[in-house]
Order: C-alpha cells, then sequence, then structure tokens
C-alpha cells in the first residue's frame, strides 16, 4: 500500500479511522478487493487560500479544501465545514465517508467535502458573505451540478449555500441552482431538507431498534451536539415516547433523568445559541455524560467522540451515529464485544443527502415535491438501506458498520472495474 505523503498518518486522526475502516472490509470483497486501493487515495483535493478584508479594513488570509475522494458512480457529493479544526486530513475522512454513504444508500453520486478553517461565530455577516464567495469562486473550477455539489455541514446553513449559488451563477452568467443543495426553498431548496438528517436518524434508529427488541417508548435517550441533527432526531424520539436525559453541546452537559423539556430547551438556544444556562435541567461536568444512564446514545456534534474508555462505561444498548465518524475503530470493538449496537454514520446519518439528491433532481427538472411526498420517498429508502445492510451483517456474521462498508464497496468497486482505467 503507498502511504500518501501530504498527511499525517497519526493513528488517531479521521483519515486514519476511515482507512482502518477499509482495512475490515477487505477480506469481504472477493476478486473486487483487488480495486480497492482507489478507496485509500482521494482523486483530488484542492488547498485554496481566502483572503478576505475584515469589516475594519484589516486583511486575513484563511486556508479553504475541497477534496474530491471518488467520483466512479457521479458527481461529487458532500458538505461544506467552517470549524476552526478543519484541515485536509479531515476534509479528506469527511469526503470518502460520503463516497461510502452515497453508495451504502445506493445514491448515483461519488463523495467530495470541503471546509474553511475558520470560527464562524467570529465574523460578523458580511466578512461571511465575502469569505464564502470567494471561497466559492476558489473552488469554482471543479464544482458544478454535474460535477460536485456542495451542502452545508458544520458551521455553514441554508444562507450560506444561497451565497455559494450565487457567486457560482454570477461566474457562469445563468441561474444556476443544481451547483449546492440545502439551500433555502424559495430558491431551488427542497422542502424537508433541514430536517431530513435528523429524521433519517429516527427512521433507521426505530428500524434497528424493532428488530432488536427495544421499546422506543420511555426508553432513555442521550444526545451529544443539539444543532441541526441532534435537535431534529430528539424532537422525533421525544415524540415517540422516549425521553432525552441527557445533551451536551460545545457549552455544557445537562442532565434530568425524568427527560428534559425539548421544546423549552430549544427555544432557550434559539435565543442564546447554546444549551449553557438552561434552567430545566442540571448542569454536570462534561465528562460525566458518557456515565449517564441510558438506553439509546445520538452522537452529533463531531468526529473522535467515542474512544476505547468511554465505550467501555456506556450503558447504552444502541448507538445511531448521527455525527460523521464519531467512533474510533478500537472502540467499535469494544462495543461490540458489550453486546452493544452501532448504527454507522454512513446509514444512520444518510437523510440529509438523500434529500438533497432529492433537491437536486428536482433542481434539474424545475418541478417540486410535497414535504410528505418528499419525506415518504425519504423514509422507504432510508428503511429498505438499512434492511439491506442488517441482512448483510447476519449473512457475514459482522458488524452494521462492516456490512455498510460491504454494500458500498462493492458497489463502488464494481463501477470502477467496469469503466476500467483510462487511458488503459
Ligand atoms: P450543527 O453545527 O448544527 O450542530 C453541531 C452541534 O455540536 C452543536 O450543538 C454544537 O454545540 C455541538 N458541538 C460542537 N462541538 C462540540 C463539542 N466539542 N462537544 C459537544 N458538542 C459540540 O451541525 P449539524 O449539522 O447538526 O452536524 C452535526 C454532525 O452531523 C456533524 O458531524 C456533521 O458532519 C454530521 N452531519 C450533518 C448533516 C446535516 O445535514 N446537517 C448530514 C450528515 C452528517
Amino acid at each position: 500500500m503507498n502511504k500518501l505523503s501530504y498527511v499525517s498518518d497519526s493513528s488517531t486522526t479521521a483519515w486514519s479511522t476511515y482507512l482502518q475502516q477499509i482495512d475490515r472490509v477487505a477480506p469481504y470483497l472477493g476478486d473486487l478487493a483487488r480495486w480497492i486501493e482507489t478507496l485509500r487515495h482521494p482523486k483530488r483535493a484542492l488547498i485554496v487560500d481566502i483572503p478576505l478584508q475584515m469589516d475594519d479594513g484589516s486583511i486575513r488570509h484563511f486556508e479553504g479544501f475541497r477534496v474530491q475522494h471518488n467520483l466512479s458512480r457521479g458527481p461529487g457529493k458532500g458538505g461544506i465545514r467552517y470549524h476552526p479544526n478543519v484541515d485536509l486530513n479531515e476534509v479528506m475522512a469527511l469526503s470518502a465517508w460520503m463516497t461510502i454513504k452515497c453508495a451504502a444508500v445506493n445514491l448515483p453520486y461519488g463523495g467530495a467535502k470541503g471546509g474553511i478553517r475558520v470560527d464562524p461565530f467570529t465574523l460578523s455577516e458580511s466578512e461571511l458573505e465575502r469569505l464564502t464567495r470567494r471561497y466559492t469562486s476558489e473552488i469554482g473550477v471543479i464544482i458544478g451540478p454535474q460535477k460536485d455539489i456542495p451542502a452545508p455541514d458544520v458551521g455553514t446553513n441554508s444562507k450560506v449555500m444561497a451565497w455559494m449559488m450565487d457567486t457560482y451563477s454570477m461566474n457562469h452568467g445563468t441561474t444556476v441552482t443544481g451547483v449546492v443543495t440545502g439551500k433555502p426553498v424559495h430558491l431551488g431548496g427542497s422542502l424537508g431538507r433541514e430536517k431530513a438528517t435528523g429524521r433519517g436518524v429516527f427512521v433507521t434508529g426505530c428500524e434497528v431498534a424493532r428488530r432488536l427488541g427495544i421499546e422506543i417508548a420511555d426508553s432513555r435517550v442521550a444526545l451529544q451536539g443539539y444543532g441541526n441533527v441532534g435537535s431534529e432526531a430528539a424532537r422525533l424520539f421525544v415524540a415517540t415516547g422516549a425521553r432525552v436525559v441527557a445533551v451536551q453541546d460545545h457549552s455544557a452537559t445537562l442532565f434530568n433523568a425524568s427527560g428534559i423539556d425539548l421544546p423549552a430547551l430549544s427555544a432557550w438556544q434559539a435565543r442564546h445559541k447554546k444549551i449553557a444556562g438552561f434552567n430545566g435541567a442540571e448542569e454536570i461536568a462534561s465528562d460525566a455524560f458518557w456515565h449517564v444512564q441510558m438506553d439509546i446514545l445520538i452522537p452529533a456534534a463531531l468526529e473522535g467522540q467515542i474512544t476505547r474508555e468511554r465505550a467501555e462505561k456506556l450503558s447504552c444498548k444502541l448507538v445511531l451515529e448521527g455525527a460523521n465518524g464519531p467512533t474510533y475503530p478500537e472502540a467499535d470493538d469494544v462495543l461490540s464485544a458489550r453486546g452493544i449496537t452501532v448504527v454507522p454514520d454512513v446509514i444512520c446519518n444518510a437523510g440529509g443527502v438523500t434529500v438533497s439528491y432529492f433537491e437536486w433532481v428536482q433542481d434539474m427538472a424545475s418541478f417540486f415535491w410535497s414535504e410528505n411526498e418528499i419525506n415518504q420517498r425519504m423514509d422507504k429508502l432510508m428503511t429498505d438501506a438499512m434492511v439491506h445492510i442488517w441482512d448483510k451483517a447476519r449473512e457475514k456474521e459482522c458488524s452494521l458498520r462492516t456490512a455498510a462498508y460491504i454494500v458500498a464497496c462493492e458497489r463502488i468497486l464494481l463501477a470502477r472495474k467496469d469503466r476500467g482505467i483510462y487511458p488503459g
């Protein structure tokens, strides 16, 4: 195996987590394993410099990235992250997980991801807009509705997508709504997109819980991350009778054994942009989150959260990976040995990219569907994909993560094999 010279091969990085996941699937791929090296090499990685004139007249420079990991099955698809920890290693891993995710749910896309190393909360709105527009121009050479279609991720939202769509359109002399997804609904966005990832966590979680004989009603849910994904997943679980006993975000960890009042927490969070200070729960130390008595854990913040030590302490029966890459491979082994089922990110949080696909299809056709139609199509696509992966796990006697990787890698490597290597 050829190591890449441009990323650290430290074993704790997101890219190394991804490589270990690929190593685990290789023995199941038969003859297709011959092509697996393609998954260890991102097809294309673009690093851009973004000079920004700040509101006070000073100039700052930011690092931006767009990585297209694999395009064998179609155009690249993947979000744009604005976060101070963004680097090439993280974006590569996130792009690779998109390749696996799109194939696991059988969407006609490859995997990509982008981001800027910035804390968006320190910028004014006009600085954020200028940053976004310059970044979009810089990566404009490789994105496009038939090439690579960005979407929101941590630190970005529908407003950022509107600026991206407008900038790309200005540079091309025509309105190109299909260049990004997750846009506002009045600009070619799709109904249901904003809530789709959280909904997908709920749909896949319920399907697996039912098969494991776990009752959702009255089960205790603990949630890390109360943003777009976490808050919607939690809302749906509570609507089905579950109790959210613990919530952690970047500002605090809250605990209430009788269940946190989510509408009140959401109102607090909308006002203060954090959960700290909410008085409907006890504030506990951040590490105590992992020791809370719970039935279902939903990591919905950042990668690298479930370590071996934390996995040894967890009391849950089910982990629903709303976030991308929250579990280290060695923690996966501990969870599996302890009989805790993990619904892996590549299927659990695929609701967002599924409805992004619907948005792109609607933009191409200029024909828009009702929210009901979208939710029904998403629920069916996600449930069918989950059942297929469940059956594969039973057949191969492996974890749901390995099963999802088998299903996905077979599709990607078959496409690779049948397309062949240009120029031959
Ligand atoms: P978001 O920005 O809306 O919310 C992120 C949440 O994580 C916030 O509550 C934030 O306070 C919390 N957080 C940040 N740092 C933390 C820390 N150190 N400890 C605890 N909490 C912390 O982001 P989101 O869109 O909800 O995305 C969350 C995760 O889901 C990410 O891993 C993202 O890649 C993944 N994801 C998102 C989508 C989507 O459609 N939004 C789709 C697929 C996967």
